[in-house]
């Protein structure tokens, strides 16, 4: 998968995004970092790319010709890019399922705002959705970009060396995750439990749904409205959690 980035500051995602997983996975090919730098598409001999707001008011905007000189290069070197995503606190905010959607996608643009964001005629020409990663503001898109692509590329093929990994984790029923452990079984006094050292899978599987259930409870109790629920669960959850889902 191949992700174009267009930023002031492609050196601070290549960094970001050079350790661990990721940084496995664009040596082996699996997912491809095209970052561009909108300054390099300025005209101006001091190589400026944001301006004062019309209108007055605090703080620069970035201008529209170096945002739309840059993605018109990528264009035509990727022909394929459909999809120009403007990081934005305005956007959609990003959630699994959004997540899960990108990652259908063999290439993504993203075009991350500095200072008091990008000239409105960039988003009115080019950008074909916004996406924001919380309700808060963050100094420039560069964070957010971030976000996005290691939460994507978690899912594409070979990315997670065991496949089943992505397929566990929190939210992918619409539950939170169940607790780990790892060695040792007695931490200082604190224990493992039992089940988890029994060998039966059967046990095992059950505690760990259970304590999915109670933990989505307690900590989430929102996603369980949109859960897939069975009718045990539904029964297990009024029972444990005095959570009547026939409520929510
Ligand atoms: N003036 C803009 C507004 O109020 O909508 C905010 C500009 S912000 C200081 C600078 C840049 O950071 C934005 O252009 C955007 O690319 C990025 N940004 C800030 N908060 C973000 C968020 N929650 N999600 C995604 N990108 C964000």
């Amino acid at each position: 998968m191949r992700f174009h980035v267009l930023t002031l500051f492609p050196e601070h995602i290549d960094e970001g995004l050079n350790s661990s997983i990721i940084k496995r996975a664009r040596e082996n090919g699996l997912i491809d970092l095209n970052l561009v730098n909108i300054r390099d598409f300025s005209k101006n001999k001091h190589k400026t790319v944001d301006d004062y707001p019309y209108g007055g008011g605090a703080g620069m905007v970035m201008q529209a010709g170096p945002i739309i000189d840059a993605y018109a290069q990528v264009k035509k070197e990727y022909p394929n890019v459909k999809r120009v995503i403007y990081l934005s606190p305005q956007g959609q905010t990003l959630n699994q399922e959004k997540v899960l959607e990108l990652a259908q996608e063999d290439e993504l643009l993203f075009i991350c705002g500095h200072y008091e964001g990008i000239d409105e005629r960039v988003i009115e020409s080019i950008v074909t959705e916004e996406l924001s990663i919380g309700d808060y503001v963050l100094t420039g898109g560069e964070m957010a970009a971030m976000v996005v692509i290691d939460a994507v590329s978690r899912h594409v093929e070979g990315v997670l060396s065991n496949s089943v990994s992505a397929d566990v984790e929190s939210f992918d029923n619409g539950l939170l995750e169940y607790p780990q452990y790892t060695r040792p079984a007695d931490y200082e006094g604190q224990t493992v439990p039992d089940v988890l050292l029994s060998g039966n899978h059967q046990k095992i599987e059950q505690f760990r749904h259970e304590q999915s259930l109670i933990r989505t409870a307690k900590k989430r109790p929102d996603l369980l409205r949109y859960a897939v629920l069975s009718q045990e669960d539904k029964i297990f959850l009024k029972k444990t959690c005095h959570i009547d889902t026939n409520m929510l």
